[in-house]
């Protein structure tokens, strides 16, 4: 297993729609396999999409139910998913990303959706989530389409994080595990307190 640099979200890889997967092969669980061992890596991440590690496919893994320190919990890989329904109900939560360091807001987005998706031997799933999970997933489902969460928060809000996003954009922010920054540089990653 590896960990990955993570891109940061005003590299254009992040802006791109991603590609369909067609090869169900062991690159394929290898890469899930990373981009899970990636997450946990930064401690507080519960979701990762494949093209915030520069891989263009549509994929992301998410892991929710897991304590900070703990690898196990209920760890699900989407391989070309779609969400097929939303719920009318809308809740505020807040979210951050692993490729926008040190920021987070509040969003408004359906309280639960309908989803399906392939996993890793071809077979089909479909569930219903809500609250957290379905945040998650419409987060990470985002990110396949190129579209970053601060893209859904109101133009005010926006506009009060504008400073702290420029920093993000100049790499001014290094957060605890690697990442390409904008300017494609590697950043490894700046040590967490000891306390
Ligand atoms: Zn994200």
């Amino acid at each position: 297993m590896a960990i990955i640099p993570i891109y940061n979200c005003f590299h254009p890889v992040l802006k791109r729609k991603t590609a369909e997967v067609t090869e169900f092969d062991q690159e394929l669980k290898d890469l899930a396999e990373n981009m899970f061992e990636t997450m946990y890596n930064t401690g507080n991440g519960v979701g990762l999409a494949a093209n915030q590690v520069g891989v263009e496919k549509s994929l992301f893994v998410i892991n929710v139910k897991r304590n900070k320190e703990d690898k196990i919990g209920d760890p699900i890989i989407f391989i070309n998913p779609v969400i097929t329904a939303f719920s009318e109900e809308e809740i505020e939560i807040e979210e951050g990303c692993l490729s926008i360091p040190e920021y987070w807001e509040k969003v408004v987005r359906p309280e639960g959706v309908e989803i399906e998706y392939t996993d890793l031997d071809m077979k089909l799933h479909k569930i219903e989530a809500d609250e957290f999970l379905a945040r998650v997933i419409q987060h990470e489902f985002d990110h396949l389409k190129g579209i970053l969460f601060y893209e859904r928060i109101s133009p005010l809000k926006r506009a009060m994080a504008k400073s702290k996003l420029r920093k993000v954009q100049k790499g001014e922010i290094i957060p605890s595990y690697p990442m390409i920054q904008p300017d494609g540089s590697l950043t490894e990653g700046e040590p967490e307190d000891e306390n």
